[in-house]
């Protein structure tokens, strides 16, 4: 019997809907795995400010402290557009990476053959894209200070954001990457603008170093973020692991996301540092966000939560079987034609959310019965 504490914020939009996927999933783990996960609920984003007045409140974050992991749904919607910016939806989720000092975002980009048409690039440049882009999380720029706006004595107004990086920081995000490059491709991409900004200069010097003394026996890649951006359409598969900064990693995850289709197909995890005790603070949440154009419809996506809880499963729980298992059936059930309306395509069957749970749970028991 094995006893996880999970903290499971589902947070707005389609963020409950797609949670109660999961939720079944669990259950099924501790019916016929014995594999129990001790689960608490809470609430973040727009729902946490409609009850408490903020976004992200001091117990909660408390819980996120005494969590193996949380598991976090999305956050915001247009009911919250007009609050101030830190009492907005979002203000939650940076509090809750920044006070965990998850300083490292695993995004991986993965195209299921299945689902190789819904690609807008051609099957023969995305069919077994496997990448992992590793975004650097509490730094940069959505941080850095100065910041704010300020009216000048012309009576015009001055926006400022500061890109700011120490080595220290770029030491430890440079590290996780190298070492999943080692279990992976062996291979990585380290991307900056040091033709234009100090910080990428700096960034470039440092994961050099890094590499020369600690990881030589990776290939490594320095690349502008221009042209990543380009070479990630141009031919994707080049790539296997890709480390760079939070402003760009925002925006080239992003980009590698649309090779595979949808937004709806890709998880993510944020991990901090290994204490003391070997224990790790980690969030796992889907790429996407709220959807509020398409909540409470049942028609939203639900596979890239399952597998932000399979990328759980592995990198906190050490449960690669569950993680393999739980991944293959969404693989079958894609094999079987099953589409939520996101990826829907002609003669294909469409399915609610619901019913790709379900069908999800019905795949399970075929693989282990
Ligand atoms: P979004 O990801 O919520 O939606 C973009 C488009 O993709 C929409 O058309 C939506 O219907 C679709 N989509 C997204 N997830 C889907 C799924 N699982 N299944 C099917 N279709 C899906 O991005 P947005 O519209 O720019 O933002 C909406 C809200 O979400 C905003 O308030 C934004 O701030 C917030 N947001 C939150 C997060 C997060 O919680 N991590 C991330 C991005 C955006």
């Amino acid at each position: 019997m094995i006893t996880k504490k999970l903290l499971i914020l589902a947070g707005d939009g389609i963020g409950p809907e797609i949670m109660t996927q999961v939720q079944r999933v669990i259950c099924w783990m501790a019916k016929k795995r014995n594999i129990t996960f001790d689960v608490n609920e809470g609430l973040i984003g727009g729902a946490s400010y409609d009850k408490f007045g903020h976004p992200l409140t001091d117990e909660t974050l408390q819980d996120a402290f005494d969590a193996d992991a949380v598991l976090l749904g999305s956050v915001g919607g247009y009911k919250w557009d007009n609050l101030s910016f830190d009492l907005r939806p979002e203000q939650g989720l940076l509090r809750l990476r920044k006070n965990l000092e998850l300083f490292a975002n695993l995004r991986p980009a993965v195209v299921f053959d299945a689902l190789v048409d819904a690609s807008s690039l051609k099957t023969e440049i995305v069919k077994g894209l496997d990448i992992m882009i590793v975004r650097e999380l509490t730094g940069g720029i959505y941080f850095g200070k100065p910041r704010g706006i300020e009216i000048l004595s012309t009576g015009e107004r001055r926006g400022v954001n500061t890109q700011v990086y120490t080595t220290g920081e770029i030491i430890r995000i440079a590290d996780v990457a190298f070492d999943l490059a080692q279990k992976r491709g062996n291979k990585v991409h380290s991307i900056e603008k040091a033709n234009v900004m100090e910080s990428g200069v700096l960034w470039r010097e440092e994961v050099q170093k890094l590499h020369d003394t600690k990881y030589s026996a990776v290939e490594l890649y320095h690349m502008y973020a221009d042209n990543c951006a380009m070479q990630l359409v141009r031919n994707p598969k080049q790539f296997d692991v890709i480390v760079t900064d939070n402003l760009f990693g925002d925006i080239l995850s992003d980009c590698a996301a649309m090779l595979t289709g949808s937004l709806g197909m890709l998880p993510s995890a944020s991990l901090g540092s290994l204490n003391a005790k070997g224990k790790r603070h980690a969030v796992y949440e889907p790429v996407h966000g709220s959807a509020p154009d398409i909540a409470n419809k049942d028609i939203a996506n639900p596979i890239a939560t399952l597998l932000s809880f399979s990328m759980m499963l592995r990198y906190s729980f050490n449960m690669s079987v569950e993680a393999d298992l739980l991944e293959q059936s969404i693989k079958n059930i894609l094999d079987a034609d099953l589409r939520t309306s996101d990826i829907m395509q002609l003669g294909k069957i469409k399915v609610s959310t619901t019913m790709m749970g379900e069908s999800l749970i019905s795949e399970m028991n075929k693989l282990t019965s």
